[in-house]
C-alpha cells in the first residue's frame, strides 16, 4: 500500500463525508484527466455541477510560455475553474490532489494565484480530494486554507488509492519507458 493519502491529524478539516452519487465515477475522471499530462508529477481535476460536467483540466506547462528558459506550470484546479467560467459558482470540484494555498512568483515576476483563493472566489461550494500534498511544508496547508474560507472539503480514494499515488510518483513515468 502506498502512504497514508489523508493523515489524521487533518481529519479535523474534513467535512462529514456525503453520499454525493457517483463520487467514484467523478474522482475517476479527474484521474483519468490527469493521466493525460505528460508530467511526472500530475494533478486532475473536474467541476461538477447539478450530476453535469462543466469543467476540466490537468497540470499542464502554459502554452504561452513555451520555449522559455523558465517555464509556468498551470495547475489542473486553475483551468477547469475556467473552462467552467459562471457555471463554477455552487459546484463540486473533484481534484486528485489538494489545491494549493500559495505560488511562488517566477523570474519575470508573475504569479497564478493558487488555486485555494480561485476557488474560493469562483464561488464553488465543496471540493473533494483524492489526496493530501505529499511535500510536509504543504501537506494540509490547502485543506485548511479552504476549511477557513467556509468550503466544504472531503477526500474520496476508496479503491483507487494506488492510481492516485502514481500521479505524484515519478514511478508512473518511470514505467512507460
Ligand atoms: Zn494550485
Amino acid at each position: 500500500m502506498p502512504r497514508q493519502l489523508v493523515p489524521d491529524r487533518l481529519l479535523p478539516f474534513f467535512s462529514m463525508i456525503t453520499d454525493v452519487s457517483r463520487k467514484r465515477d467523478y474522482m475517476n475522471l479527474a484521474i483519468q484527466e490527469a493521466e493525460k499530462s505528460d508530467q511526472a508529477y500530475t494533478v486532475g481535476a473536474i467541476l461538477v455541477k447539478d450530476n453535469n460536467l462543466v469543467g476540466r483540466g490537468h497540470r499542464e506547462i502554459s502554452s504561452s510560455k513555451q520555449g522559455e528558459e523558465l517555464i509556468d506550470i498551470v495547475h489542473a484546479e486553475d483551468l477547469t475553474i475556467q473552462m467552467a467560467g459562471e457555471q463554477a459558482s455552487e459546484s463540486i470540484l473533484y481534484s486528485t490532489l489538494e489545491p494549493c494555498c500559495y505560488r511562488r512568483h517566477n523570474n519575470n515576476n508573475n504569479s497564478y494565484n493558487p488555486c485555494v483563493e480561485l476557488i474560493v472566489s469562483a464561488g464553488i461550494s465543496r471540493v473533494i480530494i483524492g489526496m493530501v500534498d505529499l511535500n510536509p511544508k504543504i501537506s494540509g496547508k490547502g485543506i485548511i486554507a479552504l476549511h477557513k474560507a467556509g468550503i466544504k472539503v472531503e477526500y474520496y480514494n476508496n479503491g483507487i488509492e494506488r492510481r492516485l499515488f502514481s500521479l505524484v510518483s515519478r514511478k508512473r513515468f518511470e514505467s512507460q519507458k
